[in-house]
């Protein structure tokens, strides 16, 4: 039994050892030429990282590109990648036809807050890395022949919480469509409020739902689109007061955390639960939208939603 054992591991070695060697001078070895195994082995530890992402739920290796063409949604198992603001809008609106508000609005350290790291160091390093100002890009853009105020948030950004900038732009942004007449879809993806701002960040949940309310009063139809994850103050806002809530595929959302209402009630949680798909079968959710579907789906639901408005504005 020993003796397999060592020639196996003897094998191993060989094989992983890289055919550089060059043959010793005089040695005749062109007729022995064997096919050269070199080039084979080495090649799967050449690829470079960063060029392609492991699908976390069928374990598919995608190449990133595929990945972007395919609007970070996995080719073989329709898993949905999270998707930053600036890719979805792209996606979503006609070319050249967003105009995006208050692009420059910046956070400001109210409480000072100091932690384990101290909140303007926060926002600095994520201005770095995702390019944004804040969680949340909004603007006036066009899907199809409508036009429309949308609201795009990011989850790169501090984990798309909602502080005082996310929810001052997004009101501006919910007062526009009212003053403008336009139809709202907002996008979703948020861990909650902002700790780093405390109250301040709660407060956002008043003051967007009540621009809301005005928009509604005005007899104009909100979108909101729900995407991996959107939980606490969000969901408990404005997330969950769409005339129509759409979600993504797979998509985390509820209040609090599973492990959190387990402990509360002390009771065991159905299986699926905090799904997309299990809110939709509990009647919260009113569709569930695969990402690549989402703009066209958009321009169905707001030509259907804005029909009785043009009525409205002909025959006042
Ligand atoms: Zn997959």
């Amino acid at each position: 039994m020993a003796n397999p054992k060592k020639n196996k591991k003897v094998t191993g070695g060989e094989s992983t050892e890289p055919a550089v060697t060059p043959p010793g001078p005089g040695s005749d070895t062109s007729f022995v030429k064997k096919p050269k195994l070199g080039p084979g082995q080495p090649r799967k530890r050449d690829i470079p990282e960063g060029l392609w992402t492991k699908c976390p739920k069928c374990g598919t290796m995608i190449y990133d590109k595929e990945l972007d063409d395919n609007l970070k949604v996995c080719p073989k198992c329709a898993h949905h990648f999270p998707i930053g603001a600036r890719e979805r809008i792209n996606a979503l609106v006609e070319t050249c036809s967003f105009e995006e508000m208050d692009a420059e609005m910046v956070s400001v350290d109210v409480l000072k807050f100091t932690g384990v790291a101290a909140y303007t160091d926060k926002l600095q390093e994520y201005t770095q890395t995702t390019g944004l100002k804040d969680a949340l890009v909004t603007g006036i853009g066009r899907i199809g022949s409508h036009r429309l105020a949308l609201g795009v948030m990011d989850f790169n950004f501090l984990g798309g919480s909602m502080g005082s900038v996310v929810g001052e732009k997004l009101t501006r942004l919910i007062e526009a469509a009212t003053d403008k007449g336009l139809p709202l879809v907002i996008i979703s993806s948020s861990g909650g409020a902002r700790m780093y701002e405390g109250l301040f960040s709660l407060m956002q949940m008043a003051k967007t739902s009540a621009a809301l309310a005005y928009h509604a009063r005005n007899r104009l139809p909100y979108i909101s689109v729900l995407t991996h994850p959107t939980t606490a103050g969000v969901m408990a806002s404005y997330a969950s007061l769409g005339d129509l809530i759409l979600a993504e595929p797979g998509a985390m959302i509820g209040f609090a955390g599973p492990r959190v209402i387990k402990d509360t009630t002390q009771a065991e949680l159905p299986p699926g639960f905090q799904t997309a798909e299990f809110l939709q079968a509990h009647g919260l959710i009113d569709d569930i939208v695969p990402r690549d579907e989402l703009k066209g789906r958009l321009d169905y639901f707001i030509g259907f939603l804005m029909h009785g408005q043009h009525r409205l504005a002909a025959s006042a």
